[in-house]
């Protein structure tokens, strides 16, 4: 790269970030930090009507989320678009000046027939050039429209879909400023990307067709254009643009699931893009490897069992202290009460990780940690363990436990295999009456370690309450 790279990511505040938007953040992330460039935010509010503060705060949060940090932009004044509105209208005026762009006073009702006309033949609606030569005069009121040149094509050497020719038959003299003064999408763009001194355009596939138009303006102000790369869409299973249809889309809808955000990373990354056959990747190995040429040019499939999975390995690596952190934010969001002693909290989650994609999973999985079981589960199995024979054993149990000094998963687990050598048992039959016993399931975390977790005075206040349920006394 012969310049430093400077690559912006310009989310419209018109919705939560969605997960196609967060990727093509990720990737413009990605690229600035792989080759050691500025990554800038900017926040395209132009349309008013749309744009909430709310959706800026939850778009702010979500990249924050990701760790997807920004180098130039919000809360610094001048990377909103409603901030600059001044060096739109310089830029309209300089154009307007030389001759490049031009007044047109057509009625709205009349462009409004002749789109209805256009629409009615089956055709895209372009305006005439009417006004191209006519001079209006400033008093009049009036749009600004872009000259564009009636022949040739405007060529887009896209780094991923290669050259893609638009004929300028196929484009019209498009309105860079509205009757009302109000700056348009495509005008903004082109003017906040040359004073940001943008070198690398990373957006949508679905803005391919605004970049000839872009274009034209660029060469109209007479400024380089800079790289393009329009990603490919995510699909849903059923292979058409992904949307709410297919459940949730927005980036935080998966933070309150409790999925990590390196896992997200991790997943988003992968999404078109690809090295080799590798599919976990850090942050670092993403930033080191990271290569717009190894973007698909076809949608990728959005897959949430891969998701899933890719969240459980970044779960089975986290620490526990982490993991403990996170779980007890997740509480706390849903009013649980959280236990204090965080240690404690990290043997839980350290306990719980293997088997969970989510903290939601983490949460319903281990939630006997946190109150004892008001049942047990599933009733056909639980009454297996919960014969005539199972009395005696279990307050034998429950005598040895008390004696119990240690009370570490090796311990125990020798404590047991002592007493079912004795009952000439086999150490399923008592761990799987102690597990129901301690977590009201069938399925849990290693029992010991459990048990352990638990602590004693917990472990036998949870045998004597199930040996009671057995003996019909409570
Ligand atoms: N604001 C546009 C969007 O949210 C992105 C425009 C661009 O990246 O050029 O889709």
């Amino acid at each position: 790269m012969p310049e430093p790279v400077r690559a912006r990511f310009a989310p419209s505040p018109t919705g939560h970030l969605h997960v196609g938007g967060a990727r093509t953040a990720l990737f413009t992330w990605l690229f600035a930090r792989h080759h050691r460039g500025v990554f800038i935010l900017r926040i395209e509010d132009t349309d008013r009507s749309r744009s909430t503060e709310e959706y800026i705060a939850s778009i702010l949060e979500a990249l924050r989320w990701l760790g997807l940090d920004w180098d130039e932009g919000p809360p610094t004044p001048g990377y909103r678009q409603t901030e600059r509105l001044e060096i739109y209208k310089a830029h309209a005026e300089r154009l307007l000046a030389e001759g490049k762009a031009y007044r047109c006073a057509c009625p709205p009702e009349e462009l409004e027939a002749a789109r209805a006309a256009a629409q009615a033949r089956g055709e895209t609606f372009r305006y005439s050039g009417k006004c191209r030569d006519q001079n209006v005069a400033a008093d009049v009121p009036h749009a600004l429209r872009l000259k564009i040149p009636r022949s040739g094509q405007t060529v887009v050497q896209d780094l991923i879909h290669g050259r893609v020719t638009f004929d300028h038959g196929q484009l019209d003299d498009w309105i860079l400023v509205r009757t009302d003064g109000s700056p348009t999408y495509n005008f903004c763009v082109v003017v906040d990307d040359v004073t940001m001194k943008i070198t690398h355009v990373i957006r949508g596939n679905d803005h391919l067709s605004n970049t000839p138009k872009q274009i034209l303006c660029y060469h109209a102000l007479g400024y380089p254009v800079p790289a393009f790369a329009h990603i490919p869409m995510i699909l849903g299973p059923d292979r058409s643009r992904l949307s709410k249809r297919h459940g949730a889309t927005s980036v935080l809808a998966f933070k309150e699931e409790g999925f990590l955000p390196e896992a997200m990373v991790n997943y988003l990354a992968r999404l078109g893009w690809s090295h080799g056959d590798q599919e976990i990747f850090s942050r670092e190995e993403l930033i080191e490897h990271f290569d717009l040429a190894k973007v698909g040019q076809a949608g990728a499939v959005f897959d949430r069992a891969k998701l899933e999975w890719l969240s459980n390995h970044w779960m089975r690596q986290a620490p526990g202290e982490r993991l403990a952190h996170d779980l007890a934010s997740y509480m706390e969001r849903r009013g649980i009460p959280v236990p204090s002693d965080r240690r404690w909290l990290a043997q839980v989650a350290d306990s719980l990780k293997e088997r969970a994609s989510t903290l939601r999973q983490m949460f319903e999985m281990g939630v006997f940690y946190f109150a004892e079981p008001a049942n047990y589960d599933p009733p056909e199995i639980v009454a297996k363990f919960f014969t005539p024979e199972a009395i005696p054993r279990l307050a034998l149990l429950i005598k040895r436990l008390e004696a119990q000094e240690a009370f570490e998963p090796d311990a125990l687990e020798s404590l047991y295999r002592g007493l079912v050598a004795q009952l000439e048992l086999k150490l399923v039959d008592l761990a799987q009456l102690t597990r129901i016993a301690l977590t009201g399931k069938t399925v849990s975390p290693p029992i010991f370690q459990v048990a352990a977790i638990l602590g004693k005075e917990r472990t036998l206040a949870r045998l004597k309450k199930c040996l009671a349920v057995i003996e019909g006394k409570a």
